[in-house]
C-alpha cells in the first residue's frame, strides 16, 4: 500500500501517524546541549557548545511542546545535555505541568545525571513529575569520576535519595562498557533492586566524535545477558514503559532489568517517538541524520499553522529504522552528532 495514502487516511487532528503506521505519542526534548559532566562515551573533554543565541527560549520550547501535545503527544521527556543545568528550567517544567493538570499530557518526565536533583526533587514532585531516569554507570566513586570526568558520585547519590524521598520513582540507566562496569553490573542490580529501583542497561551507540576508540568500549548486551544468567534467574516479562527496553524480572531480587540494544537488536518496529533539539530541529530517528527545522516555522508567525504543517511533513518522512554500525576500520561515528544533541 502507498504509505503516504495510509498516512492521510488514518491521521486525525489529534494523532500523528507515520508512513509505517506508528502513532507518534512520545516526544523527547533536549533543552540544552550543555552538561556539567563529560562522560567519556558521550562527549569529548573539550566540547564546543552552541552559542546561547541559537537556543530556543523557554517560551519557544513551551510553544513547541504544546503544539506537539495538541497533535497527540501524551508523554514528554526532557533531556539534554543535562536538562537541570539549563537556566530557569523549573520555569519551563512549571509551565508544561499545566498539560498534566488538564489531562492532555499523561506523563512529564526527565532523564538526568542526578547532579542537581537534590536541589530540584521536591519541586519536580510538586509539579507532577512522577518518575525520572537517572544515569549511573558505576557505584564506585573513583570509577564514577573517571567515566564522567567531572562528576561527583556523592552528589548524585544525594540526588537519588532526594528524588525518592519526594516520592518520585527512580529508574537507573547504565551504559554497559567493556572492561569498565561489566563485572560490576550484578552488584549494581542488587543495589538498585534492594532500593526498589529498576535498572536498564544500554549498549553504547556510535554517536559523535569522542576522544576514545568506541570499538574498545562496545559490549554487546547479549554477552552481558549470558553472564548474568550464570548468577541470576532471568524471566522475560512483557513489562513496558513506552520505550525500547525489553525487561526481565530477576527471581533472586524480585526487581526488573531492562535491556536497550540498538546495536544487536532492531527495536524500530514499535518506535513511537521523535526528538527535538534545543535549537528546534526535529529528528525523526535517533540513528539517522535526516531532520526538520521547526524553529523557522515557529518564529515565522504567532499562530501555529505553519508549525503544525512542518510537523506533519516531518512525521511523514519518519524512516523505518536506523542501522548503526561501529565502523571499525575508520573509527568514525555512525551518526556524527553527539547523543547530547538529541538526548538519547
Ligand atoms: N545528561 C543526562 C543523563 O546523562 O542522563 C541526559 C542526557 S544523556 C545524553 C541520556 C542518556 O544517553 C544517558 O543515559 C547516557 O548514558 C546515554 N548516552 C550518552 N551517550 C551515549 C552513547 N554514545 N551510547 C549510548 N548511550 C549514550
Ligand atoms: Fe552529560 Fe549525560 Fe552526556 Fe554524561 S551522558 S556527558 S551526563 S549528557
Amino acid at each position: 500500500m502507498d504509505h503516504l495514502a495510509a498516512f492521510d487516511q488514518t491521521a486525525t487532528q489529534t494523532s500523528m501517524i507515520d508512513p509505517f503506521g506508528r502513532t507518534i505519542s512520545y516526544l523527547r526534548v533536549s533543552v540544552t546541549d550543555r552538561c556539567d559532566f563529560r562522560c567519556t562515551y558521550c562527549m569529548s573533554e573539550h566540547m564546543t557548545f552552541l552559542p546561547r543565541k541559537e537556543l530556543l527560549t523557554l517560551e519557544e520550547l513551551d510553544r513547541l511542546c504544546t503544539a506537539f501535545i495538541e497533535k497527540g503527544v501524551k508523554r514528554l521527556r526532557l533531556t539534554g545535555g543535562e536538562p537541570l543545568v539549563r537556566k530557569n528550567i523549573m520555569h519551563l517544567i512549571s509551565e508544561l505541568s499545566r498539560h498534566l493538570r488538564s489531562g492532555a499530557l499523561e506523563e512529564l518526565t526527565l532523564t538526568t545525571n542526578g547532579s542537581q536533583l537534590a536541589r530540584f526533587a521536591r519541586e519536580l514532585a510538586d509539579l507532577g513529575v512522577k518518575r525520572i531516569n537517572v544515569s549511573l554507570d558505576t557505584l564506585d566513586a573513583a570509577k564514577f569520576k573517571a567515566i564522567t570526568r567531572w562528576g561527583d558520585l556523592s552528589r548524585v547519590m544525594e540526588g537519588i535519595d532526594a528524588a525518592r524521598d519526594a516520592g518520585i520513582k527512580v529508574k537507573l540507566n547504565a551504559v554497559a562498557l567493556k572492561g569498565f562496569n561489566d563485572l560490576e553490573i550484578p552488584h549494581m542490580i542488587r543495589w538498585a533492586h534492594g532500593r526498589g529501583m529498576d535498572l536498564t542497561l544500554i549498549e553504547t551507540m556510535p554517536m559523535g566524535e569522542i576522544d576514545l576508540d568506541r570499538t574498545d568500549q562496545y559490549l554487546p548486551l547479549s554477552l552481558l545477558r549470558a553472564k548474568l544468567r550464570e548468577e541470576f534467574t532471568l524471566n522475560d516479562i512483557p513489562y513496558k514503559t513506552g520505550g525500547p527496553a525489553r525487561y526481565v524480572e530477576i527471581s533472586e531480587t524480585g526487581g526488573r532489568v531492562g535491556f536497550i540494544t540498538p546495536m544487536t537488536h532492531n527495536f524500530c518496529e514499535s518506535c513511537n517517538r521523535v526528538r527535538l533539539t534545543c535549537t528546534g530541529t526535529l529528528y525523526m530517528c535517533l540513528g539517522q541524520e535526516d531532520a526538520a527545522d521547526l524553529r523557522e516555522p515557529l518564529r515565522a508567525s504567532e499562530g501555529n499553522e505553519l508549525l503544525s504543517s512542518a510537523i506533519d511533513e516531518a512525521i511523514g518522512r519518519k524512516p523505518k529504522g536506523h542501522d548503526f554500525i561501529i565502523d571499525r576500520r575508520h573509527n568514525r561515528p555512525a551518526v556524527s552528532r553527539h547523543m547530547s544533541v538529541t538526548g538519547g
